[in-house]
């Protein structure tokens, strides 16, 4: 019967993501309900001493120069071979870019069962039980881990990163890395947010575009409403992936979460990765062409109209009558 938790480890510019030393604490919790040990799964260049706190029995390390940085094919080279070494109960990622990247592509490869989005594991009547999210948390699924090995990401929000770290460094054992030639991605640049950006989580009135905005000239006309509201210019995803706001000015998941008095939302659907990014808005507006947006049912106002009439009319009255 497999017990081993296998862990792997996400890093950046030398730090260890505070992701990963919770994953190590979801892992020593596994552990102890299978009577296994943990493995931590570290992989970099010249990145070793990054072992020394991992709250793990051991952790294998592997060195190599194409694995300095994070691409998926290379880390899947390595740690399908260390899952295929290992035969582990379970194998954790954290529910993250990197997690799944990794973790569906390993899933595939190995033809082994993955659960993501999971949140807790508990042992019932000597089964592993999982509960996992659904459509961004609004549906829970439970079930039975499969067995031999199942690969998880997990969204461990209630435990603590400190569980994870250990003050005595864990043995480490080093690994051959594979050949690791024919790899077809590599990092090229990393895109850091702007700094020098207005902190948007400050600002008390955000005005948020969406895709409904078609043509990047009308965000003129956006930017004019947010000056006469005295607000700030926010935006959905696909807005900053076209580059026409910068990344400082992203709301959801995978930017910023704000809680101002007023979010007006243009011309956006209600993903919701962008929703989880302003639910504690004290007042939140809806502009939408398609009345059954999921927009609407998180705000508190809404209106079923062409953004850009809204936007134009409603400059024109606060210009008559400023706030
Ligand atoms: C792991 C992950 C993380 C993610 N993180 C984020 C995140 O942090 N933030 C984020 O925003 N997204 C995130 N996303 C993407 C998210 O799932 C959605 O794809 C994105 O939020 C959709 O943006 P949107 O609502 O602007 O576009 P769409 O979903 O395309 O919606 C456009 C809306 O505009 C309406 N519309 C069209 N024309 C008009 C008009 N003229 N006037 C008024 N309304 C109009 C349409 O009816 C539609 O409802 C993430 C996705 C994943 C998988």
């Amino acid at each position: 019967m497999n017990k081993d938790i296998l862990v792997t480890i996400e890093h950046i510019r030398g730090q260890v993501a505070e992701l990963s030393y919770m994953m190590l604490a979801a892992g020593r919790i596994l552990a102890k309900q299978t009577g296994g040990e943990v493995v931590a799964l570290l992989l970099g260049h010249n990145q070793q001493p990054l072992a020394n706190d991992l709250g793990a029995d051991r952790v294998w390390y592997t060195d190599h120069p194409n694995l300095a940085d994070f691409t998926a094919d290379a880390y899947l080279d390595v740690v399908a071979g260390q899952i295929q070494l290992a035969s582990p109960r379970a194998v954790l990622f954290g529910h993250s870019s990197m997690g799944m990247d990794l973790a569906s592509g390993l899933s595939a490869r190995l033809n082994l069962p993955l659960v993501t989005q999971c949140q807790k594991i508990t042992l019932v009547d000597d089964a592993l039980q999982f509960v996992c999210q659904l459509c961004g948390g609004k549906m829970m699924a439970e079930g039975v881990l499969p067995e031999p090995t199942a690969l998880l990401t997990m969204v461990p929000g209630d435990l603590s990163p400190d569980v994870g770290r250990s003050a005595v460094a864990p043995e480490v054992v080093t690994q051959e890395a594979p050949g690791l030639e024919k790899l077809r991605i590599k990092l090229l640049r990393y895109v850091e947010p702007d700094a020098d950006d207005i902190d948007i989580t400050k600002e008390s009135i955000l005005i948020a575009v969406g895709r409904g905005l078609s043509n990047k000239d009308d965000l003129e006309l956006v930017e004019e409403l947010a000056e006469n509201l005295g607000g700030t210019l926010c935006a959905s995803r696909p807005i900053v992936d076209l580059g026409w706001l910068p990344t400082s000015r992203l709301i959801g998941k995978s930017g910023r979460i704000v809680k101002p008095k007023l979010y007006l939302a243009l011309g956006i659907s209600g993903a919701p990765e962008h929703v989880e990014g302003f639910m504690g808005s004290d007042m939140i507006v809806a502009i939408n062409t398609d009345p059954t947006a999921p927009i609407f049912d998180v705000a508190h106002f809404g209106a079923e109209v062409e953004m850009l009439d809204l936007v134009e009319e409603l400059t024109d009255q606060l210009e008559l009558t400023p706030v």
